[in-house]
């Protein structure tokens, strides 16, 4: 079964291809671009949110430790106002002795030692150091005019004196808390502890806490990285750094900025900070930096949460959420491939039943028009059989009218040629009648033979018109090798004298003819050959025989004196002949061709350029199956 291919035609060549090339080309750059920036996107909100967590748990990180350093600055805070209570300070100030000071040194040191400060100390008005805890160190503050410091000049005024500074006289960083002390309402001198941070800075080591404070200026006075300590976190201007290095606050250091090789603001005292690593690699360390004020002083707290692990996390987020990209691009696509091969095979199929359903329709369709076309023509058979029965019966009434008409056209010269011997038959009767009456009986019996043969002629004329007229069954069943035989045998006596050869090269037929019918044509048709080879010294007949669809021809061909042309023209008609005498009647041919016509078949004539004249007689065969021609 054939389907027709059109159906199978898709869209044209150029549209197929394109969206393919497009698919081919671009989708798997597309497709990376995608994973790369879905990658990034997931690289970034982990990071966001990991941030926001770590943010909120810094805060409460940052609120402990922040807790911590103003506990740890708190505690001091009440021991300078303790001294107003303790009456050796207040003579000291109003009466400086040796012996008050004496009392107070010890008084001092005892304090200092339970306190576990660093230094406790009372200045007078003027800013000189009036007593100490460290009066028996070398480098002891007593004498000291400390008046320059900032937290003595607020004391001085009333105000609490908070400072962070390193110390003029032993280089040592410490915080410096100040107060001023009164009698009677009025200032009469300042009482100064200095403590130590440190414990601070180690305890925050020690928990792998990353944190430091700045002070007013910014700059960092307590780190757990010492790397840090003494920068400041913004920039300073040089006026800024001038002041602070006249009032030897951080004594003489530089006071670098803490600079950041990135710095992004994340919220309220909230920034990401990124610095180098400490090892001095090209790595770079990045921290949350969380920043919160301390309060009674002016300080800040900044908590620096490392970003490292986040940063992986958030990487291997990243990644996964690309590589999750990818699986899923790659199972969509996979997924509409294999749509796309269903469909065209749905499509196939589809079209494959369409064309089956046209065929079958198509088929159904012409089987009708045949069956149509079968009955029409079953009918036109059957009216051409009608029409064939109705022609037969015509031709028959036609070729019975048309013998008739011959006979009526023939009377004129049958009663001619029938005068003529009845005349000679008159006179040699009277002749014969005269000879007997003179007994001359040898001439009567001459006259009466010649009487004998002119009747004889006389009735063959009549016998061939009897036969000629009758209506015959023009459809009987002749086999031509025995008409051939019967026609010899009548012949015999003419084909002994003669010296014919004769050439056998037909084959037995069973012919649609009566027998005797087709005997009569061939005793007219060898004995018309015979008579034509009569002066020829090797007379030769041929009967050749051939088969021609539904009829047999058989040619009569001799080698006799042929016919000319003027005689050619009348062969047919009746009584013609060039015979002399009484030898012809003319009628042979027209009877044998008549005959043949009315078999259903004919008889024509041929003039063979080698010489000599073949008739053919063609006549139909009975549906007797073709054997093969063999000669007989
Ligand atoms: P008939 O034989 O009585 O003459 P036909 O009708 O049989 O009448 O023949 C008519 C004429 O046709 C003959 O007289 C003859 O001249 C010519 N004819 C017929 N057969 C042959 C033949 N085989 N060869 C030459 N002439 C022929």
């Amino acid at each position: 079964m054939k389907c027709d291919p059109t159906l199978y035609r898709a869209s044209t060549p150029a549209l197929a291809v394109k969206p393919r090339l497009i698919r081919h080309f671009f989708l798997p750059p597309l497709i990376i671009l995608l994973m790369l920036g879905l990658g990034y996107a997931a690289y970034l909100v982990s990071e966001r949110i990991g941030i926001r967590t770590l943010s909120e748990t810094g805060e409460r990180q940052l609120e402990l430790h922040a807790r911590g350093v103003e506990s740890e600055i708190s505690k001091y805070t009440y021991l300078p106002s303790l001294l107003e209570l303790e009456d050796n300070v207040s003579k000291l100030l109003t009466e400086p002795d040796g012996e008050h000071r004496q009392a107070v040194n010890t008084y001092l040191e005892g304090l200092n030692r339970r306190s576990r400060s660093r230094a406790i100390y009372v200045l007078d008005t003027t800013g000189r150091v009036q007593a100490s805890s460290n009066w028996r160190d070398n480098d002891s503050y007593l004498g000291e005019d400390l008046s320059f410091r900032a937290y003595f000049q607020d004391a001085v005024r009333g105000l609490p004196g908070r400072f962070y500074g390193i110390g003029s006289t032993t280089g040592e960083p410490g915080y410096y808390l100040a107060h001023g002390l009164e009698e009677r309402g009025k200032i009469i001198g300042v009482a100064v502890i200095k403590v130590r941070m440190e414990a601070l800075e180690e305890r925050w080591q020690r928990a792998r806490l990353e944190a430091f404070v700045s002070d007013e200026n910014g700059i960092i006075i307590l780190s757990s990285d010492p790397a840090r300590r003494l920068k400041s976190v913004a920039p300073l201007t040089p006026d800024v750094k001038e002041r602070l290095a006249r009032s030897l606050q951080y004594y003489w250091w530089p006071l670098n900025e803490l600079q950041p090789l990135a710095r992004e603001r994340l919220g309220e005292n909230v920034e990401k900070l990124t610095f180098p690593a400490m090892d001095n690699s090209e790595r770079e360390v990045s921290y949350l930096a969380q920043t919160r004020g301390l309060s009674d002083t002016p300080w800040h707290f900044t908590l620096l949460t490392p970003l490292q692990d986040l940063r992986h996390e958030a990487i291997t987020q990243g990644v996964l959420m690309g590589v999750a990209f990818a699986l899923l691009a790659i199972l969509l696509i996979a997924w509409n491939e294999r749509r796309k091969v269903i469909a065209t095979r749905l499509a196939a199929r589809e079209a494959l039943e369409e064309a089956n359903s046209q065929l079958e329709r198509k088929i159904t369709d012409r089987t009708a028009d045949l069956r149509a076309s079968n009955e029409r023509l079953k009918g036109q058979i059957r009216e051409r059989r009608q029409a064939e029965e109705t022609l037969r019966r015509a031709q028959d009434e036609l070729v019975q009218a048309g013998k008739l008409a011959a006979i009526g056209q023939m009377s004129t010269s049958i009663a001619h040629e029938l005068n003529q011997p009845l005349a000679a038959l008159r006179t040699l009767s009277g002749n014969t009648v005269r000879f007997l009456e003179r007994g001359a009986l040898d001439t009567a019996s001459t006259n009466l033979r010649t009487m004998n043969e002119l009747i004889d002629r006389m009735g063959r004329i009549t016998a061939s018109l009897r036969s000629f007229a009758r209506r015959g069954d023009d459809r009987g069943e002749a086999s031509l090798a025995k008409a051939v035989d019967a026609t010899l045998q009548v012949l015999g006596t003419r084909l002994e004298n003669s010296n014919l050869r004769l050439h056998r090269d037909f084959s037995d037929q069973k012919l649609a003819i009566d027998q005797t019918r087709l005997e009569q044509i061939l005793v007219n048709l060898i004995g018309n050959a015979l008579d034509a080879m009569q002066a020829q010294p090797q007379p030769e007949l041929w009967l050749e025989g051939e088969r021609t669809d539904d009829k047999y021809r058989l040619r009569v061909r001799d080698n006799g004196h042929g016919i000319d042309s003027e005689a050619r023209k009348h062969l047919f008609e009746p009584f013609f002949t060039t015979k002399p005498g009484e030898q012809g009647l003319g009628l042979g041919l027209t009877l044998s061709a008549s005959l043949a016509a009315a078999a259903g078949g004919s008889l024509s004539v041929e003039h063979p350029a080698s010489g000599g004249t073949a008739f053919t007689l063609s006549l139909p065969l009975l549906d007797a199956p073709s054997q093969p021609a063999e000669p007989i």
